[in-house]
């Protein structure tokens, strides 16, 4: 089977759009999330430093933190981003890029007009074209999350076949309209090498390696943070995926919440910050969560497909090989199984 596959727009829900808020709104809600993001599949963030061998990203600096392993706060956001946009849905980020442009929906293009934003633009920040006044900082702010326990894993090899080169349009453009959002399929085992000397030489960390995150939220309707909570905890049968070659099965992570304190709005006279952790908690995860979790429109049902957890058993994800895309120029993605 295909190693990706699409979670296709819902026409008849696109983005809700409205003026975000801002300073002048004293009553939204102020806090900071904190939790862990816990490795199911050994797992890679590339530190740029070298194409080979790729290496684990690494705290620099004198501080008791250095040399530790960690998440960039960057790569977070991207990841929630990303849920957030196909779950609420968002709007389409790439729209602007030429070869999508004809293809995305009006609807769903990104958003151009600073005080009419989109879910994800509202919560995680908006550039527009032109001017200073067309950016929106977003209400959510991810810190690097540094590993709390680094698991062992042996180098190995990633052959070169294993990276997406080929993006095979008939896919992505069914009918001349986008396909959906793409997401990898989770699976076990992972198909690393551990013949040296094929392709590159690959350093992930090993399951079981823990992250410490937190995330900054200020100014946030109750509606937007509910949908940032399902974004982070998901559903118990599905796990995010993160990190380099996500193709061959790296990656795999459980995001946990282990308390949110709230701040005092800006306008409350009582001071007094409240911590939900524990039983209080999870009723409040359980209570914010449960709209999302009881949609199955298509966009959900098939997200929910995609990113099942555990993995469905025996099944062997690989792109299709060049001379497949030679023979088959024209044939749509359920033909290599995904659907
Ligand atoms: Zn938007």
């Amino acid at each position: 089977m295909n190693p990706y596959d699409f979670v296709p727009l819902d026409l008849s829900n696109p983005p809700r759009r409205h003026r975000p808020l801002d300073w002048r709104n004293v009553s939204g809600l102020r806090g900071v999330i904190s939790g862990t993001v816990t490795a199911e599949t050994p797992i890679l963030i590339c530190d740029g430093r070298s194409e080979n061998p790729i290496r684990f990203m690494r705290l620099s600096g004198l501080g008791t933190t250095s040399g530790k392993a960690f998440l960039p706060g960057s790569s977070l956001k991207g990841l929630i981003r990303s849920v957030v946009e196909t779950v609420a849905p968002g709007c389409w980020w790439r729209s602007g890029e030429s070869r999508w442009k004809d293809a995305i929906p009006n609807d769903f293009r990104a958003c151009t007009d600073r005080t009419r934003l989109c879910p994800a633009c509202r919560l995680f920040g908006f550039l527009g074209e032109g001017s200073r006044s067309s950016v929106s900082l977003g209400a959510v702010r991810f810190q690097d999350a540094v590993a709390e326990d680094e698991k062992p894993h042996p180098a190995s090899w990633v052959g070169p076949l294993e990276s997406p080169k080929h993006q095979h349009r008939v896919w992505y453009f069914p009918n001349g309209s986008v396909a959906g959002r793409k997401f990898y399929f989770h699976h076990v085992p992972i198909f690393l090498g551990s013949d040296p000397g094929r392709g590159k030489r690959v350093e992930p960390l090993g399951v079981g390696t823990t992250f410490r995150f937190s995330a900054r939220f200020d100014n946030v309707e109750q509606d937007d943070l509910d949908l940032l909570l399902y974004a982070l905890t998901l559903e118990p049968n599905l796990r995010h995926k993160m990190s380099y070659g996500k193709p061959v099965g790296l990656g795999s992570v459980r995001v946990a919440i282990d308390h949110i304190e709230f701040h005092p709005a800006l306008a409350a006279a009582d001071r007094t910050r409240q911590r939900l952790e524990g039983v209080e908690l999870g009723r409040y995860l359980d209570q914010h969560t449960e709209r999302f979790r009881a949609r199955n429109d298509p966009t959900l049902s098939a997200f929910r497909r995609i990113w099942h957890w555990p993995p469905a058993p025996g099944v062997t994800y690989r792109y299709p090989s060049r001379e497949w895309f030679r023979a088959h120029p024209t044939a749509p993605l359920a033909e290599t199984g995904a659907a």
